[in-house]
């Protein structure tokens, strides 16, 4: 029977686990392993993926991959042949003489007062917590997997020590499969720290323990904090975890990651450690086998009798399991050496005695093994579990209804977005308000020229542009913040899966997507929650056509002028073109640049946990600077670029003219032949038409005409082209460069509708007719997202490739969607 056909509900016992490569190797180390008990929790509102119970956590997987999985609907005894158990290394009796080359961590001086420590453990296990606590920083911490991605170092003092802490990203294993894997393991086995502190969640203890028994091959000193005490508390079960610290010779301190509990307590075991290392340090304990898997290993380890490896700083013993156990990356590293044949000989015939005795493969053999071991020392010290905690099984049953799951989350979204761009609409108006007043200072205080203008319409124009979406995505991240913290995201990401599924990407490139509907800049920052890369690449890619709330303005302009009694349906239609690209484009990137998936989709559903204040504030803060240290820098630059292109060259000629029409309109006053309002009225027309002949010789301009051609197959004038053009800095832009180019005639105050409305080409036809109102407003919606976003994607995928490669694929995309759209339209 497979694991898909077991009905919500039941209970199964794991058979085996099919199927290859990264995929069955993560489903292993997640728990799905011989004899395990299973059970289906709940399906999502779609019917997929399917939520299931295992070794006391939550985790969906997919029906597909589910699949793979072969349970039996009885409990059946595992063959207990193979109990892996404890043992010295001193007492390895069997192969003393192998242990060529003791792995030799670089000596410290007894009295060396910095201690280097790295956190290790599952995501979610609390490191970032822990790591903040303990080192005063304001790292992100999120009820969600995959909130580091890199690491993060801090300092601290303790009783006259220093600590230099990082923080590693959160894994399940050791294994060369994911990248953050790799990264925890080059770290730990490069950097050599002095102490790694291993964080486990107390309340998915069997599961976190995996990670703790590959940790212990790698023989670098360890501490284990157990953490989420509280919550191993609140369930009332006892664990006797000083037992188990004896049994496996690793001290463990239980800690409470966010509200600092134990924290001193385990720096100060550190110390002690650090202190009292004794010179048979390399004595330390690690897990035996079993005869089978024993004898290959010893076997394999006399092959490297004769092969230097100490320049390698991996202990030999590790090297072998990893071996055995076909890891690529350990493949590599032994393919540098001399005799690497006999050596892969040796292992391929030890992986087939493995698979004849045991009669499974090696992977499954040491994963199993590790569990078992796993099992063994839990079973002595941790009481029977209860149940899942209430209040989560609750809450899911809610929130990941058949009927309610959806709406509820569409009503999230809807509060979401109301808050963040209702409410932020108010301190967006006072930060426009304090722009205003500091440019008018300066405007009022400072000798005209070129400097001031560059001042006041450059930069402090420029960076209040980019100041004024504070307050949204403040307000935005709030939001986002809490939905990672408390749990939720990990369950919207449940019940989007299958229709992302669909379109080639990941239930948890929803909330990216549609955080690009406010602003693409921090919505390209969240796919960071993406562990795939191929889906987080595609994510970011097509976020662009999100339609922004940027875009919004151009939108009302011309809806409101040419489809006034379609508004809404005109809006709404627009931001769906942009959704069903985005499926389009998604699937064809799937096919073309990212076929491979490298992680399969077995998501973890951590408990709900209410997020703290602190937390929340951090998180904040932290996005809000890192917008205006990223953004700020690059939009600064562009805005004095576009600036300086829209400002030169100045035309002393033409500038005279205009300063004479406005003398005579004085002198006319002053003979008393118009009003003084007449007289303004009159100026500001002058002034409006300086404007606009300005910016028509002005670079932009120039280039305006220049591109002009290639736009006219849309239906653009050149006025137009420099609009999309300026737009490129951000697209509010688009509509204060078009006040300025159709200036009406000058003279009555007329709206912006109004005006554009009347423009004519001088044969008298009239420029914007409702087809060129579309193909603009498509353009618009496609072409180049605005120069944050490109850094954005820039910073996010590692590489200018990836931005150079939106704007050409959005721009050229935008050119043909429009040419379409005029050209049909033109035929009726
Ligand atoms: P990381 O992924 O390992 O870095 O984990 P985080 O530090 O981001 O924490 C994951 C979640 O667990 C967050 O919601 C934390 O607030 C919460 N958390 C961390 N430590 C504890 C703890 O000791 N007890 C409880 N109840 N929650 C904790
Ligand atoms: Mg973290």
């Amino acid at each position: 029977m497979r694991l898909s056909e077991l009905h919500t509900g039941d209970k199964a016992y794991i058979v085996k686990v099919n199927g290859s490569g990264a995929f069955r190797k993560r489903l292993l180390e997640m728990g799905f392993v011989r004899g395990q008990e299973v059970k289906s929790i709940l399906n999502a509102p779609l019917k997929d993926p399917i939520k299931y119970n295992i070794m006391e956590y939550e985790v969906s997987l997919r029906r597909s991959e589910a699949v793979m999985i072969e349970i039996s609907m009885v409990k059946y005894d595992v063959p207990k042949y193979e109990q892996a158990t404890v043992e010295k290394d001193s007492e390895r009796t069997s192969n003393q003489s192998t242990f060529i080359h003791p792995p030799k961590p670089p000596k410290h001086q007894k009295d060396s007062k910095t201690i280097t420590v790295a956190l290790v453990g599952n995501p979610n296990s609390g490191k970032t917590s822990i790591f903040n606590i303990a080192s005063g920083s304001h790292e992100h911490v999120g009820n969600y997997s995959g909130v580091t991605v890199d690491s993060k170092e801090g300092r601290l003092k303790h009783k006259g020590y220093t600590f230099k802490m990082v923080d590693l990203p959160g894994t399940y294993s050791l294994s060369a499969y994911t990248p953050e894997e790799l990264f925890v393991r080059k770290h730990i086995l490069e950097k050599k720290p002095d102490v790694i502190i291993n964080v486990v969640s107390a309340s998915s203890l069997e599961r976190n323990m995996y990670l703790t028994t590959e940790l212990m091959e790698l023989k670098v000193p360890m501490v284990i904090a157990l953490n989420m005490y509280d919550e191993l508390q609140g369930t009332g079960r006892d664990f006797d975890h000083e037992t188990l610290s004896l049994m496996i010779d690793t001290p463990i301190i239980p800690t409470i990651g966010k509200k600092g509990f134990g924290i001193p307590a385990m720096l100060d075991k550190i110390i002690e450690m650090h202190e009292t290392k004794s010179e048979n340090e390399d004595d330390k304990v690690h897990i035996s086998y079993g005869r089978v898997l024993e004898k290959a290993l010893y076997r394999l380890e006399q092959q490297f009798a004769k092969t230097d490896i100490s320049h390698l700083n991996i202990p030999l013993r590790y090297l072998c399991i990893k071996l055995l156990e076909n890891d690529k990356d350990i493949h590599e590293i032994i393919n540098t050496l001399d005799n690497h044949q006999a050596i892969f000989a040796r292992t391929e015939r030890e992986r087939v005695y493995i698979e004849n005795l045991l009669r499974e493969d090696p992977e499954s053999a040491f994963t199993n093994a590790r569990y078992g071991f796993i099992a063994g020392g839990l079973r002595e010290t941790l009481s029977e579990k209860t149940n899942i905690s209430e209040t989560t099984r609750i809450l899911d049953t809610i929130v990941t209804n058949k009927y309610f799951g959806f709406p509820l989350f569409f009503v999230f979204m809807w509060i979401m977005f109301e808050a963040t761009f209702t409410l932020g609409n108010y301190p967006m108006e006072w930060i426009e308000w304090l722009v205003q007043v500091i440019g008018n200072f300066v405007r009022s205080n400072m000798a005209d020229g070129p400097l001031k203008d560059l001042l006041v319409d450059g930069i402090i124009g420029g960076v209040g542009g980019v100041i004024v979406f504070l307050p949204n995505i403040v307000i935005l991240y709030a939001f986002i913040s809490f939905m990672e913290d408390s749990g939720y995201m990990a369950r919207a990401a449940f019940i989007m899966d299958k229709v992302m599924h669909k379109i080639g990407l990941h239930g948890k490139s929803f909330i990216p997507l549609i955080m690009g509907f406010g602003c693409n800049v921090p919505a390209i920052l969240a796919t960071r929650t993406i562990e795939s890369r191929s889906s987080r690449m595609i994510t970011m890619l097509i976020n662009p056509l999100m339609s922004c709330s940027a875009r919004l303005p151009i939108y009302i302009l011309f809806v409101s002028a040419f489809f006034p009694k379609h508004a809404s349906l005109a809006l709404f239609s627009i931001y769906i073109f942009g959704i069903l690209l985005a499926v389009v484009l998604s699937k064809v990137f799937r096919k073309t640049m990212f076929k491979e998936e490298n992680t399969p989709f077995v998501m973890e559903l951590p408990p709900y946990r209410m997020p703290t204040v602190k937390s929340t504030i951090t998180h904040m803060w932290d996005k809000s600077r890192q917008y205006l240290q990223k953004m700020g820098g690059i939009i600064l630059i562009a805005s004095i670029v576009i600036w300086f292109l829209g400002y030169f060259p100045h035309n002393k000629a033409t500038e005279k003219v205009f300063d004479e029409q406005i003398e005579q309109t004085a002198a006319l006053f002053s003979q008393g032949e118009i009003t003084s309002q007449k007289q303004d009225s009159i100026v500001s027309g002058i002034e409006v038409m300086r404007a606009s002949v300005h910016q028509e010789n002005s670079y932009i301009g120039q280039i305006g005409h220049f591109v002009e051609p290639v736009m006219r197959p849309l239906g653009f004038d050149w006025k137009i082209s420099v609009s999309i053009i300026t737009g490129m800095a951000a697209k509010e832009i688009v509509v204060s460069t078009l006040g300025v180019l159709y200036p009406g005639d000058g003279q009555s105050q007329e709206s912006l509708q109004t005006r554009i409305q009347k423009e004519t080409y001088s044969d008298g036809t009239p420029v914007f007719t409702p087809i060129v109102a579309v193909a603009l407003m498509l353009f618009v919606l496609i072409y180049f997202p605005c120069i944050a976003t490109i850094v954005a994607i820039k910073e996010e995928s590692g590489s200018w490739k990836w931005g150079l490669f939106t704007i050409v694929y959005t721009t050229l995309l935008a050119w043909f969607i429009a040419f379409l759209t005029y050209q049909i339209g033109m035929l009726f």
